[in-house]
C-alpha cells in the first residue's frame, strides 16, 4: 500500500510559514494543522466529485453531501501513520472551518443560502463533528462539548457513520481494481504558478510539491478504481478560495488561494475555541 507524506506537510508548512518574516507571522501548530486538515478535506471532497462523476456512482441524496461524506472517509483512509489525537483534532479543524463560516456570515447578516446545492455551512459544521464522534464514541466524548452537539442527534451518529463507512466499503469493493496490471487511466498532477500576490505564494508551491501528498493522493486514486479516461488534478490560481471538479474536461482544481484562506481563517481559532485546543480530555 502507498504510503502517504502528509505528516511532512505539516512541518514543512511550518517551516514556510517561520521563513516568511513580518509578511506572514509564524503560525502556530494548531493554525498548521488547520490549515493542512482544510486542504486535505477539500481535495479529498473534490475526489469525492470525481469518483462519483467518473465512476457513476449511485447517490442518493444531495451529491455534495456525498462528496462531503466520501471526503470524511477520505482522511480516514489518509490517516494511517498519524498519531491518534492528533487526528480527531484535524477532523474538529474541520468542522470548525464550517463554524467560522457560520460566524462570519451571522456577523455580516449574509442571507442564507437556503436555495444552495451545499448543505448550510452550520448544518456542514453539525454533519462533520457528529460524523467524527460517530467514528468512535466511546472515546470522543469531548468532541460533544466542544462541539455543542446536542445529544438529540449524537445519539444517532455511531449509526450515521456506520453507514457512510459502510456505503464507502460497498462502493469500493464494487469499484475498485484487483488486476495487478499497471492502470490503464491515471490521474496526473499539474502545478501551476501561485499568484505574485499571495504571501510566500512561491514557497507554498515549493512545499506542497516536496510532501508529494497531491501525487500520493492521485497515485491511489488511479491505482485503486478502474477509470474511464485520463484526468487531472491541478493547483492554480483562481481569483478566488476555490476547488472544484470539471466533469468536462476531467480536471479537479484546487486553488491556491483556497490554502492561503485557511492559512488566514486559521488565525480565528483561539477566538473561535476560547483559547483551547481541541484534544481529548
Ligand atoms: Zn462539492
Amino acid at each position: 500500500m502507498k504510503r502517504f507524506a502528509l505528516l511532512l506537510l505539516l512541518p514543512l508548512l511550518a517551516q514556510a510559514q517561520a521563513q516568511q518574516g513580518e509578511t506572514a507571522p509564524e503560525l502556530s501548530v494548531d493554525e498548521v494543522r488547520f490549515t493542512v486538515a482544510n486542504s486535505e478535506f477539500t481535495l479529498m471532497h473534490e475526489m469525492g466529485h470525481l469518483l462519483i462523476s467518473e465512476l457513476q456512482l449511485p447517490v442518493l441524496g444531495r451529491e455534495e453531501d456525498a462528496a462531503d461524506q466520501l471526503g470524511f472517509m477520505g482522511l480516514f483512509l489518509l490517516q494511517q501513520e498519524q498519531h491518534r489525537d492528533d487526528f480527531y483534532a484535524k477532523l474538529m479543524d474541520v468542522a470548525d472551518y464550517w463554524r467560522l463560516e457560520w460566524q462570519h456570515a451571522e456577523r455580516d447578516g449574509s442571507p442564507v443560502p437556503v436555495w444552495d446545492s451545499h448543505a448550510l455551512d452550520a448544518q456542514r459544521f453539525y454533519n462533520i463533528a457528529c460524523l467524527a464522534y460517530g467514528s468512535d464514541p466511546d472515546r470522543l466524548d469531548w468532541v460533544l462539548e466542544v462541539s455543542g452537539l446536542p445529544v438529540e442527534r449524537a445519539l444517532y451518529c455511531p449509526e450515521e457513520y456506520e453507514q457512510a463507512a459502510h456505503a464507502v466499503q460497498w462502493f469500493r469493493e464494487h469499484f475498485g481494481r484487483s488486476d495487478e496490471r499497471p492502470a490503464r487511466h491515471r490521474i496526473q498532477v499539474i502545478y501551476d504558478t501561485p499568484p505574485g500576490h499571495l504571501p510566500g505564494g512561491a514557497e507554498l508551491l515549493e512545499k506542497i510539491r516536496a510532501s508529494g501528498e497531491l501525487e500520493a493522493v492521485a497515485a491511489k486514486a488511479s491505482d485503486a478504481f478502474a477509470l474511464p479516461r485520463d484526468l487531472t488534478l491541478r493547483m492554480s490560481t483562481c481569483g478566488a478560495p476555490d476547488a472544484w471538479f470539471n466533469r468536462i474536461s476531467g480536471e479537479l482544481t484546487l486553488c491556491y488561494e483556497r490554502i492561503a484562506y485557511f492559512r488566514t481563517l486559521a488565525r480565528e481559532l483561539p477566538k473561535l475555541r476560547g483559547g483551547e485546543s481541541p484534544t481529548p480530555r
